[in-house]
């Protein structure tokens, strides 16, 4: 599995896929045509266009890619009538082939209703869309706090030594709200020289892995005694430090 990041819009990533036995080309979430064309046509083909979620970020260039390649479209069943051209309907749990890579579709609601996540389990690689973010999580715009932390839960009991493969380059923002709220936090030093050297030289943040974010993700920390401490809830169940953090991430 090579995976090629690609850059889109303002603040995305869309991921292309090569599985080199059966040379089967695949996209995640390709926001920006002409973006991902560009990358795409060193193949000259694209077999499949994966969406985590509807947002036009994620599925912005669907229908011209599909037209120009002849491609098919998987996505959430949950949301097929907001997927532009999606043709396979993908169900928690279910498992997919592209080529010979097999992904399990992890059903990750909150951030949108029907929002997915995509995961390689032989090659430990995981797409999270707009849930998980390197050192942050998305909005919760369609579904509820408790919704948005069972998700990130389900990610947190994947494999630790997973590359967690976001949608957005926000890391350095997600950072700074960590080094408030997480101060004492020494692995937090140690990745913000990684940032900054990675961001000093244009290259991206992504991938890290699910055993870094646990260590430094705030929103993956939910139970620790100094973060609760922080916020002032002691004694408040893990789902309510959770809100709290994301509403005070919401202004920011
Ligand atoms: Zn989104
Ligand atoms: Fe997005």
């Amino acid at each position: 599995m090579i995976i090629e990041i690609i850059p889109c819009l303002s603040d995305n990533y869309s991921y292309l896929i090569k599985e080199k036995e059966t040379n089967t080309i695949s996209i995640v979430d390709p926001g920006e045509f002409k973006a991902c064309d560009k990358v795409i046509n060193k193949y000259k083909k694209l077999d499949f266009i994966l969406n985590t979620h509807h947002h036009a970020d994620h599925v912005g260039a669907n229908l011209e890619l599909k037209k120009k390649y002849n491609s098919k479209v998987l996505g959430p069943d949950l949301d097929k009538d907001r997927i532009p051209g999606i043709d396979i309907f993908l169900k928690e749990k279910e498992r997919q082939k592209i080529g010979n890579l097999e992904f399990e579709v992890i059903f990750v609601p909150g951030h949108t209703r029907g929002h997915i996540a995509f995961f390689f389990k032989k090659e430990k690689v995981a797409f999270t869309g707009d849930v998980l973010f390197s050192l942050g999580c998305g909005r919760v715009f369609e579904g509820t706090y408790e919704e948005m932390f069972n998700s990130l839960s389900k990610i947190k009991n994947l494999p630790l030594d997973t590359r967690i493969y976001c949608g957005h380059e926000y890391t350095k923002s997600n950072l700074n709200f960590c080094l408030v709220y997480d101060a004492k936090n020494n692995y937090l030093n140690e990745k913000k020289i990684d940032i900054q050297k990675k961001l000093n030289t244009n290259q991206p943040t992504i991938p890290s892995t699910l055993d870094e974010e646990i260590k430094t993700n705030i929103f993956l920390r939910c139970d620790v005694p100094e973060i609760k401490h922080t916020l002032g809830l002691q004694d408040s169940s893990e789902i309510e430090v959770f809100s709290k953090l994301r509403d005070l991430k919401d202004s920011f």
